[in-house]
C-alpha cells in the first residue's frame, strides 16, 4: 500500500502537528485547524487525502513550469540514481550530468553568461551571490565596495544573507536583520507610489530611486543592485517597461554590477526563457532555482557573466565557497530532461505567443468585478488588487483581511491562488492550455462572487 493510503487524513494531520514545523507558519495555529495533506498530482491539478480535486494555479510553489507527472523527469532522476546517486565537486571531480547542465545553461541564458555556481536552493543562490560579489570587488582592488542595494518588500529567500537582501519587515524583525551593508530602495509599485503619474513615468521615477541611494552611500561603496525582474513574492509586482532599462543605465554609469534574481521569472515564467530578456537588463549575476527542475528535486545556482568570471577565474585563486550538493548529479539530470522538455514542447514560445495573451485577456475581463481595482499579468503570472472602490483604488480597512477571504473561498472551491495582502496572485504551471486558463477564470470569478457576497453582507463595503 503507497504511503498515503496507510493512515486517514486525521492520523496524518495528528502526527504533522506534533512533529514537522512548516516554512512560513504559526505553528500553534496550524495545529488547531490542521493541514490539508496533498497525496498526489497531474499536470496541473493536485488531489488531497480525501480526495478533492484542485486546480493548482501556484505551480506548487512557483516551481512546476513543466506540470506534474513528468515521465521524462522521472526516468532521468531514475537512471541517475541507479548509476550514481551522489558525488561531490570539491575533490577536482566532475560528475556528466553536472557538466552537462553546466553546458546547457550557458546556451539557454544570454550570451554573457558562460559560467554557472550550483547550489541546492534560490536561498543559497543569493547567499553565494553576496560571497561573490564582494570577492570580485576585493579582487578589483576595491574592497570598499561592500554595500548591496535591494528593495523593500522584495524577496530573496530565508537564509541571513537571503532574508537580508529581501525587504520583508517581518522578516527583518526575527533574527537581527539585515546583515551590515545590505540596504533598501522603495519598489517600483505604481499603485503604491505612482498614482497621478502615467505607469512609464514612474517606472523612471521608480529607477532613479537607486541613483539617489547611490549617490547618498557615495558610489565608491556601492558593490551592487539585486532585484527579481517581477516581484513574485511581493505580490507579482510588475515593473512600468521603462524601469529595468533605467535601472541598467544607472548601474552601467557608475560601474554597479546588476543582479536578476530569476528564481522565480525564469526558465519561461515570463515568457522569455529569463526576465531580464523581457525587461531588457543586462545582469552581471543571476540567481535560479525552482523552474530549473520544475520543482521535481531541489536545485539553485548562480550563472555568472564574464566580467565577474573573468576575475574569480584569473585572479582569484581558491573560492573559499560551496555546498555539499553543489552539482548534485541527480538534481543535474533532473534539470537536464526539464530543459530539454521545455524546448520540445516549445513552452516559453507558447507562452510568449499564445497562453500569456490569453491569460492576458482573461485577466482584463475580470476587471469588470466590483472588486477588482487592478489586474495585470506577464506571461504567466499575474495579480488582481482587491479594492473597496474602485474610485482612486480605495483599499479595504485592512482588519478586514480581504485576499484571506478569498484564498478561503479559493481553497474550499478547488482553487490554489495566493493572497498577498490585497493582491491575488497566481503563476500557474506553463503547460497550462488555453481551455484550463477558462476554467481558472470561472473558478477566480466564483471566488470573487463569495467574497463580494462576504463584504456586501458583513459591510465591509
Ligand atoms: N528568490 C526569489 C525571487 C524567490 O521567489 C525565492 C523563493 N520563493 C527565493 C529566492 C528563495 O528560494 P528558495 O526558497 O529555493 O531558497
Amino acid at each position: 500500500m503507497q504511503l498515503a493510503q496507510q493512515r486517514t487524513t486525521q492520523q496524518w494531520q495528528a502526527a504533522d502537528a506534533a512533529h514537522f514545523l512548516h516554512p512560513f507558519t504559526d505553528f500553534q495555529a496550524l495545529a488547531k485547524k490542521g493541514s490539508r495533506i496533498i497525496t498526489r498530482a497531474e499536470n496541473i491539478y493536485l488531489w488531497d487525502s480525501e480526495g478533492r480535486k484542485v486546480l493548482d494555479a501556484m505551480s506548487g510553489l512557483w516551481c512546476v513550469n513543466v506540470g506534474y507527472g513528468q515521465q521524462r523527469l522521472i526516468d532521468a532522476a531514475t537512471q541517475q540514481l541507479r548509476e550514481l546517486p551522489f558525488y561531490n565537486a570539491f575533490f577536482q571531480t566532475a560528475t556528466p550530468p553536472a557538466i552537462a547542465l553546466a553546458e546547457l545553461l550557458s546556451e539557454v541564458t544570454p550570451p554573457q553568461f558562460q559560467h554557472v555556481f550550483f547550489t541546492g536552493s534560490g536561498s543559497e543562490g543569493n547567499d553565494t551571490v553576496v560571497r561573490m560579489v564582494r570577492r570580485y570587488w576585493d579582487l578589483q582592488g576595491q574592497p570598499q565596495r561592500k554595500v548591496i542595494i535591494s528593495r523593500r518588500n522584495a524577496y530573496h529567500g530565508s537564509t541571513m544573507a537571503g532574508a537580508s537582501l529581501g525587504g520583508m519587515a517581518d522578516m527583518h524583525a526575527q533574527g537581527g536583520l539585515p546583515i551590515p551593508d545590505i540596504v533598501h530602495i522603495d519598489q517600483p509599485y505604481w499603485v503604491q507610489h505612482g498614482q497621478g503619474m502615467s505607469r512609464d513615468e514612474f517606472g523612471l521615477v521608480a529607477a532613479r530611486w537607486l541613483e539617489d541611494k547611490i549617490l547618498e552611500l557615495g558610489p565608491e561603496r556601492v558593490a551592487a543592485f539585486i532585484g527579481e525582474p517581477v516581484q513574485g513574492a511581493g505580490g507579482v509586482i510588475i515593473p512600468a517597461a521603462t524601469y529595468w532599462p533605467e535601472v541598467q543605465r544607472i548601474c552601467d554609469k557608475y560601474g554597479i554590477l546588476l543582479v536578476s534574481d530569476e528564481v522565480i521569472c525564469g526558465f519561461g515564467r515570463t515568457g522569455r526563457w529569463f526576465g531580464c530578456e523581457t525587461f531588457g537588463a543586462r545582469p552581471d549575476l543571476m540567481t535560479f532555482a525552482k523552474g530549473v527542475t520544475s520543482g521535481y528535486i531541489p536545485l539553485g545556482g548562480v550563472m555568472v557573466g564574464d566580467r565577474v568570471a573573468k576575475t574569480l577565474i584569473e585572479q582569484g585563486g581558491e573560492f573559499e565557497h560551496g555546498y555539499t550538493y553543489s552539482g548534485h548529479p541527480v538534481a543535474c539530470a533532473v534539470a537536464l530532461a526539464n530543459i530539454g522538455l521545455i524546448r520540445e514542447l516549445k513552452l516559453v514560445e507558447q507562452v510568449h505567443d499564445n497562453t500569456g495573451p490569453y491569460l492576458a485577456e482573461a485577466f482584463a475581463s475580470l476587471r469588470e468585478h466590483p472588486l477588482v481595482g487592478d489586474a495585470e499579468t506577464c506571461g504567466l503570472m499575474g495579480a488582481l488588487l482587491l479594492v473597496k472602490d474602485k474610485a482612486g483604488l480605495k483599499p479595504f480597512d485592512r482588519t478586514v483581511g480581504i485576499g484571506m477571504v478569498c484564498r478561503g473561498h479559493c481553497f474550499a472551491n478547488g482553487l490554489i491562488m495566493r493572497a498577498v495582502g490585497n493582491r491575488m496572485i497566481i503563476a500557474p504551471p506553463l503547460v497550462m492550455t488555453r481551455a484550463q486558463i477558462d476554467e481558472m477564470t470561472a473558478l477566480i470569478r466564483r471566488c470573487l462572487d463569495l467574497t463580494l457576497a462576504d463584504a456586501q453582507r458583513e459591510g465591509w463595503l
